[in-house]
C-alpha cells in the first residue's frame, strides 16, 4: 500500500518508508492511498477467527507487499501476546481492557506491533549487501509524557539494529512509568529531562530537522504519528465486536482520547466495514475537539495537567487524520463523532462510583471514558457502549489510592520493574541531546 502526505506536498511513498520516516518530508501525517472494505465472509465467521487471524486480515492490506505474509504472520504473533477482555460494567456499558500487555497500556500493541517491523526491514537491508549505505542503525526517538515511553522501551527492547533514545519530563512522569523507562538498559536509553514535556517534544522535533544529525543517523519516531503505531490499534474494536455482537446492537466506543490516534484507528475499522454505530470522544479539560465540534472552529490550546495525564494534549496530532477520513466534511464527521469533556473533580467521582456500584476498579482515562459513554447513552438509549480502558489502575497508584479504600496488589509486570535500579542520563539543553544521538556521550 502506498501513503501520501496530508499536506499534499510530498511524493507518495511506500508503508517501509512510512515507517522508517514517520513523518513525511512536508511534515504532514502519512495516510493510505486507498482503503478496502473486508468481505461479507469474513464478518460472517469473526466468531471463529481466532485474534491473529483477524489481526492479520484487517493489517495486510496496508502492509503488503513490502511485509510477506509468513513474516506479517510471525510479527502478529509477537504483538498480540495477550489478552482483551470485555468486562460488563451494566446492562448498557462495557470495558474494553487494554492493559493486559507488558506494560500494561493499549500502546504495548502499536509499539511492539511497529518494532517488529522495522527490525524486519532493517534485517532485510542487512541482507541486501548491495546497498551499502541502508546498514546503519536505526535510532528511534520519542518524547513521552508517561506510557508512551514505556510502551515503545518494552516494544523494542533487545530488537536488532535498534537502538531508542527516550526523553521525559524529570519529576512529571508516576514513579511506576518512570520505572518502566528507566530500568531496562541494552538497546534503551532514557534521556530525564531538567523540564517539562513539551520541552522534550520541542528537542525531538529539533532533531529531525538537523541535518548534521539526519546526515549521519537514521532516526525515526515512535510516537502514533507513525503508521506502524496507528494502525494496529484497528485490532482492538475488531476484538470487542468478535465479543458482543451476538448480543448486542447498535455497539458504540467510547475512546479516552489526547492525540486521538486510538479513536482515529476506531474509524479506520469502521471503514474496513466493522458495523460501528458511533464513536465518542472522551476527554479531560483539554477539550478542543469538544469545541470545535460545537463551534466549527479549530483552536489548539497549550495543554492542561490533569489527573488523566495521557490525555494532556493541547493540539491533538492525529484528528487530521479523522477529518481526511470524512473528507473535511463537518457535518458528516459530527453526525458520526460526539465528544465530551470533564474535570478532574469529576473524574475522581466516577472512579469512586465504578467502584462503589459496579465492584470495578478503574484508572482516570477510562473513568473518562465512562462517564462520556453515560452521557452518551442520556440521549441514545438503545445503544451499547464500550469504553476503552487503556491503562492498568496500578499505574496512577497515586490517584486511585484517593478514591479506593482497599489496597491494590500490583500486577507482576509492574512488581518486576519496581524492584529495578533507574538509569538515566540528565540532559537540560538540546545539544546534551545531540551528543547522545551522535554517540558523543
Ligand atoms: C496514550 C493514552 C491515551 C490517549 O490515546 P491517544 O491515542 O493519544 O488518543 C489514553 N489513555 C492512556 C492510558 C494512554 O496511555
Amino acid at each position: 500500500m502506498d501513503f501520501y502526505s496530508l499536506n499534499h506536498n510530498a511524493p507518495n511513498t511506500s508503508f517501509k518508508e512510512a515507517v522508517i520516516k514517520g513523518l513525511a518530508p512536508d511534515k504532514g501525517l502519512y495516510f493510505p492511498t486507498s482503503i478496502q472494505k473486508l468481505p461479507a465472509s469474513f464478518y460472517a465467521s469473526i466468531s471463529d477467527l481466532s485474534h491473529n487471524a483477524i489481526a492479520f486480515e484487517v493489517i495486510k492490506q496496508f502492509v503488503s507487499p513490502e511485509i510477506p505474509e509468513v513474516e506479517l504472520k510471525k510479527i502478529i504473533k509477537e504483538t498480540l501476546c495477550f489478552d482483551f477482555p470485555v468486562v460488563n460494567i451494566n446492562d448498557s456499558i462495557s470495558s474494553l481492557e487494554l492493559f493486559h500487555g507488558p506494560t500494561m497500556a493499549f500502546k504495548d500493541v502499536g509499539a511492539r506491533f511497529m518494532s517488529r517491523c522495522l527490525s524486519y526491514f532493517n534485517q532485510a537491508s542487512l541482507r541486501d549487501s548491495s546497498r551499502q549505505d541502508q546498514k546503519k542503525e536505526t535510532t528511534v526517538l520519542v518524547a513521552t509524557s508517561g506510557d508512551t515511553g514505556g510502551a515503545v522501551a518494552n516494544g523494542f527492547l533487545g530488537v536488532e539494529g535498534i537502538h531508542v533514545v527516550i526523553l521525559y519530563p524529570s519529576g512529571k512522569v508516576s514513579e511506576v512509568q518512570e520505572k518502566q523507562l528507566t530500568t531496562l538498559g541494552q538497546n534503551i536509553t532514557a534521556l530525564e529531562v531538567d523540564g517539562v514535556f513539551d520541552d522534550c517534544q520541542d528537542m525531538v522535533k529539533q532533531a529531525f530537522l538537523d541535518r548534521s544529525i539526519t546526515d549521519k543517523v537514521q532516526i525515526t519516531s515512535a510516537n502514533s504519528i507513525n503508521v506502524a503505531r496507528w494502525l494496529p490499534q484497528m485490532f482492538y474494536f475488531f476484538f470487542a465486536y468478535q465479543q458482543l455482537h451476538k448480543h448486542h446492537k447498535n455497539i458504540v466506543f467510547s475512546v479516552p482520547s489526547g492525540n486521538f490516534g486510538n479513536i482515529c484507528a476506531g474509524f479506520m475499522a469502521q471503514q474496513l466495514g466493522l458495523p460501528v454505530h458511533h464513536f465518542i470522544a472522551a476527554n479531560n479539560s483539554n477539550q478542543v475537539v469538544t469545541e470545535y465540534l460545537e463551534s466549527e472552529d479549530y483552536t489548539p490550546k497549550p495543554t492542561i495537567q490533569t489527573l488523566s495525564n495521557a490525555m494532556d494534549v493541547g493540539n491533538p496530532s492525529n484528528f487530521v487524520r479523522i477529518q481526511e477520513i470524512f473528507k473535511n466534511e463537518f457535518q458528516v464527521l459530527k453526525s458520526n463523532l460526539t465528544s465530551f469533556s470533564f474535570s478532574d473533580q469529576q473524574t475522581l467521582e466516577s472512579m469512586k462510583r465504578l467502584y462503589e456500584s459496579y465492584n470495578y476498579t478503574a484508572d482516570p482515562h477510562g473513568a473518562i471514558g465512562f462517564l462520556a459513554a453515560e452521557a452518551y447513552q442520556k440521549d441514545h438509549p438503545n445503544t451499547h457502549c464500550v469504553f476503552l480502558e487503556t491503562a492498568h489502575p496500578t499505574k496512577f497508584l497515586d490517584v486511585v489510592e484517593q478514591v479506593i479504600p482497599e489496597q491494590i496488589e500490583l500486577p507482576a509486570q509492574i512488581k518486576a520493574v519496581m524492584n529495578q535500579e533507574k538509569k538515566s542520563i540528565s540532559i537540560s539543553t538540546y545539544e546534551e541531546l545531540k551528543a547522545v544521538l551522535l554517540g558523543d556521550l
